[in-house]
């Protein structure tokens, strides 16, 4: 008998049918024998109408309060879930995070799991009952309901499976699994069956909606087998598996994009040591987070040009920061937003030649420029202007041999 965990997101459980539909889908995995434990997410669109509402009543609100708040979305589903399970004959129970309890670091709205209470639970599946839980939240030292960051059902879920040991975390979508771009603007994509941790981390860092990013490295860390599949229909999805796990390595496995990035431009600043590091100081005590980075030194090697990339977000910030400092001397700052980041992936990369060659051959072949280029060990990305997003989306696609027949 195995330990299943299994998490269904808010389009999922958008309304009452759907979740007797969870129900059916929780009962099937039960008859197999299995011990399950759900988590829920919210309604599609409720958590986003409850921070609405938290953003209205007040733009400084108490982060306490937020969560408070913003967590209510899950206690919902998690309750209707256990009603719509006994209905059909199925033992179950919900539990809210501070009752297991889940217990994070106060970092309200972005909190870390620290524990969790295991006994009860693994001790009532023992008993036959499916346990269902409200995801997202959890409970501070100082006995205050916290949350675990936008998608963060995700996190539970896995951090769920690592404490207990689970045979698998299936993760439950409105997506047949992970794919190797996004079928919204590659029609050729296709649906992976088997991807790697690292593989997905980056692809969710970098703009893949599927998994929250943080469930993807506790997965990592944790070896947790997680599998994305769709709850709408019964095809097997995407396992996230280790290297080891998969036979054939593509060389590349998938290609993303994140369209809120902006590009900055620091000119002729002056070369000389500890410049970089007032500069990149400065912006982290800001709490911006900086992607990519680039510095050229002009001819005569006394002034350098530095070019990074922010979130849109905080392009404005940034941009304030650096004018107001006065430990920085530059001759202009030049800020472009409609830029984006487009990213080739795959563990194969590590032993394979020419793959960066082949990435910036395609985007010249279409006339692409590129601004910035940053790679790691299994990812290249490049920056590049918005309009071309998808063009080189699709021509990459191709490039690398992605598309499916
Ligand atoms: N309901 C939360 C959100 O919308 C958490 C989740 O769905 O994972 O971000
Ligand atoms: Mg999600």
């Amino acid at each position: 008998m195995a330990r299943i965990v299994m998490k269904f997101g808010g389009t999922s459980v958008a309304d009452l049918d759907r979740i007797r539909n969870v129900a059916r889908r929780v009962q099937k995995e039960t008859a197999l024998g299995n011990q399950v434990c759900v988590f829920v997410s919210a309604m599609a669109g409720t958590t986003d109408q409850l921070v609405g509402w938290v953003e209205q009543m007040s733009p400084l609100h108490d982060a306490r309060e937020y969560d408070t708040v913003v967590s209510a979305g899950e206690q919902i589903t998690s309750g209707l879930l256990a009603i719509a399970l006994q209905d059909i004959g199925v033992p179950a129970r919900s539990w809210l995070a501070w009752q297991i309890p889940f217990k994070t670091n106060k970092v309200h709205s972005a909190a870390r799991i620290e524990d969790i209470g295991v006994d009860e639970i693994i001790q009532r599946m023992d008993d036959g009952i499916v346990c269902v839980m409200a995801g997202f939240q959890g409970i501070s030292d100082d006995n205050r309901i916290t949350t675990l960051g936008r998608g963060g059902t995700d996190t539970s879920a896995v951090a769920l499976a690592a404490a207990i040991g689970a045979e698998r975390c299936d993760i439950y979508t409105d997506v047949e699994g992970v794919y190797t771009s996004d079928p919204r603007i590659v029609p050729q994509a296709r649906k992976l069956d088997k991807i790697t941790y690292e593989e997905m981390l980056e692809m969710a860092s970098l703009g893949a909606k599927v998994l929250q990013t943080r469930s993807v490295a506790m997965a990592m860390n944790h070896k947790v087998r997680v599998q994305v599949l769709s709850s709408f229909t019964d095809k097997p999805g995407t396992m996230v598996v280790d290297e080891d796990e998969i036979v054939e390595k593509q060389v590349v496995s998938g290609i993303a994009y994140a369209k809120d990035e902006a590009q900055v431009i620091l000119v002729g600043v002056k070369n000389k040591p500890g410049i970089a590091s007032n500069v990149f100081s400065l912006l982290a005590d800001g709490n911006i987070n900086v992607d990519m980075i680039i510095q050229n030194e002009t001819e005569d090697g006394k002034k350098t040009d530095i070019t990074f990339t922010v979130p849109e977000n905080d392009l404005d910030k940034a941009e304030k920061i650096l004018n107001s400092a006065g430990n920085i001397e530059f001759d202009n700052l030049i800020t472009d937003p409609n830029v984006v980041k487009i990213s080739v992936i795959g563990v194969g990369m590590r032993s394979h030649a020419g793959v960066a060659a082949t990435m910036f051959k395609t985007l010249a072949d279409k006339g692409i420029n590129i601004q910035v280029i940053s790679t790691s060990e299994i990812k290249i990305s490049v920056l590049i202007e918005a309009d071309y997003a998808e063009l080189a989306v699709r021509a990459l696609h191709t490039a690398y041999g992605l598309d499916s027949e």
